[in-house]
């Protein structure tokens, strides 16, 4: 007789500068999912009933409650994934201003208003309104984790829906301390937590759930939209990315060189907006390169430094192969380099010289690296930046033409001299094209993403030429016609 063999029913998230245990939870089966899903559904209905004022409300007390105890939630994201605590309070602060955002806006932005109803139409008034879609599921990254997951909970809960949250593996406790702080807070399970690997991730995708809002990695999302394909399930996907810097010719050096340093190596580079490629106009490249190598060697990785660890091991051989290709197809390290990539740790590395078609240029490293490239001028740097099947983020500098440069950038999202700025504004949509996703959270975008639009055409007296009735006279055909030819036949005969 053969033993089955018995499935580990629990995982551990580790402390990933120690190797510590930092908590053990359940690996939630398909059942278990359902029934969270179940759960939600009756939450949903009460959670929906209670309109914006209340949910507001719900929504603030629990904003507030993450805010007084922001050291906890920064120490636990640092045990948990390994950024510095300060790192950790920026991230968690930046997403208590959305949860304000959304629970502020929800009402403006998604209650009844009316909208012209045409000439055609005169005889309607028109409404719209966006009503919440059920049960949101919401499947989370470990890089951010309070921030990223965030930008789908919070608008979604703020839209009247109740929310299942699968976080990463890698923090879920972070997910668990958000989820029952809520809990506390509202006193319902409008927002629940279910714990797992991947096979959890996907029972999610599976469950029944009226949309789902995945945020990690573009191979993953890809397995998340085949799942949800099988019940029609709409989905939110929010991947990876390969952002750049462009530096114009009158840049500010100094401050670009400062952002693209911490946008490129701080969170340890694991950042889908983080910086990866740099283009440099030449005329300032030598200035660029100088400045950005001294800053950086006095940046170092470490448990207590200004960079923290790789919190995904499997990460490292990843990093150490883009670094590698690069150096061998012809490129150099001014900063780091093939030693760079420790057991726990990458220091900084900053490679110049890297043909465009190499993986550190092409594929997401999400490691504390950067290239840099010359460019004859911004059309260049445009070109190229383009040239990649990305396009979550990216950061002009220039002082005269950097509206006119992130324009033209193809990405979801750009900042102007400044990194990453686009994030925190709350009213901003977070979301890229191509393989870095669709659809959008934050903003009014991120409230309608959870929502379905109802329509509404009331009579309010009947109209002058009725058309659509079997009883419909010639006369009012023919009025209908050159009612038409006044509205949109007039103008140069064709
Ligand atoms: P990942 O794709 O490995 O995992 C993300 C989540 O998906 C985890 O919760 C995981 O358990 C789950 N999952 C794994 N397999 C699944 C499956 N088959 N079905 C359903 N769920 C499954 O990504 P990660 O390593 O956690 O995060 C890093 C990636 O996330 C990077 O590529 C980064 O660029 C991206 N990211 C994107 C954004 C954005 O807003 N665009 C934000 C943060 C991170």
């Amino acid at each position: 007789m053969t033993e089955a063999i018995a499935r580990p029913q629990t995982f551990e998230s580790l402390n990933p500068a120690t190797g510590d245990v930092v908590g053990t939870h359940p690996i939630q089966t398909e059942d278990e999912v359902r029934a969270a899903v179940a759960r939600a559904r009756d939450e949903a209905l009460w959670w929906s009933a209670l309109g914006y004022a209340q949910r507001k409300e719900h929504l603030n007390a629990w904003k507030t409650a993450i805010t007084q105890r922001l050291p906890e939630l920064a120490e636990l994201v640092h045990r948990e994934m390994g950024k510095p605590v300060p790192d950790a309070v920026l991230e968690a602060g930046l997403a208590v201003d959305h949860i304000a955002w959304a629970a502020g806006h929800a009402k403006k932005v998604l209650g009844r208003r009316r909208v012209p109803s045409g000439m055609l139409m005169v005889n309607q008034a028109a409404t719209v309104e966006y009503k919440p879609l059920g049960v949101v599921g919401v499947i989370g990254p470990w890089n951010y984790p309070v921030f990223t997951p965030m930008g789908s909970i919070a608008y979604a809960l703020a839209a009247g829906n109740a929310v299942v949250f699968k976080p990463s593996e890698f923090t879920p406790g972070v997910g668990a301390w958000l989820v029952q702080v809520f809990q506390d807070v509202v006193g319902r399970p409008v927002l629940q937590l279910v714990t797992g690997l991947g096979e959890t991730g996907n029972a999610l995708c599976r469950s029944g759930v009226d949309k789902l809002a995945f945020t990690g990695s573009t191979a993953t999302g890809k397995k998340v939209m085949a799942a949800c394909a099988e019940t029609l399930t709409p989905v939110v996907i929010e991947a990876g990315g390969k952002d750049s810097v462009i530096v114009d010719a009158d840049a500010d050096v100094t401050a670009a060189a400062d952002a693209a340093l911490w946008g490129a190596c701080s969170n340890a580079g694991q950042t889908c907006i983080g910086v990866e490629r740099v283009y440099v106009h030449e005329k300032v490249y030598d200035e660029f390169v100088s400045t950005i190598t001294a800053k950086a060697r006095g940046l170092e990785a470490s448990a207590d430094g200004k960079v923290g660890p790789i919190t995904m091991p499997k990460q490292l051989d990843l990093i150490r192969s883009h670094v590698d290709d690069a150096l061998a197809r012809g490129g150099r390290a001014v900063v780091g380099g093939a030693d760079a990539v420790g057991d726990r740790f990458v220091q900084p590395t900053i490679l110049v010289d890297v043909p465009e078609d190499s993986l550190a240029v092409q594929e997401e490293t999400f490691g504390p690296t950067m290239t840099i490239a010359k460019v004859r001028d911004m059309e260049e740097a445009i070109a190229l930046t383009n040239a990649t099947r990305y396009g979550l983020g990216n950061t002009v500098f220039s002082k005269r033409n950097g509206m006119a440069i992130a324009a033209r950038v193809r990405s979801g999202m750009s900042a102007v001299n400044g990194v990453i700025s686009f994030a925190g504004v709350p009213s901003l949509p977070f979301g890229g094209v191509g393989e870095s996703g669709f659809g959008r959270i934050h903003g009014p975008d991120g409230l309608r993403e959870f929502t379905y639009p109802k329509a509404i055409a009331r009579q309010r007296f009947k109209p002058m030429v009725n058309v659509t009735t079997f009883d419909r006279t010639e006369k009012a055909e023919k009025q209908f016609t050159q009612v038409l030819g006044l509205l949109h036949g007039r103008g140069k005969k064709r």
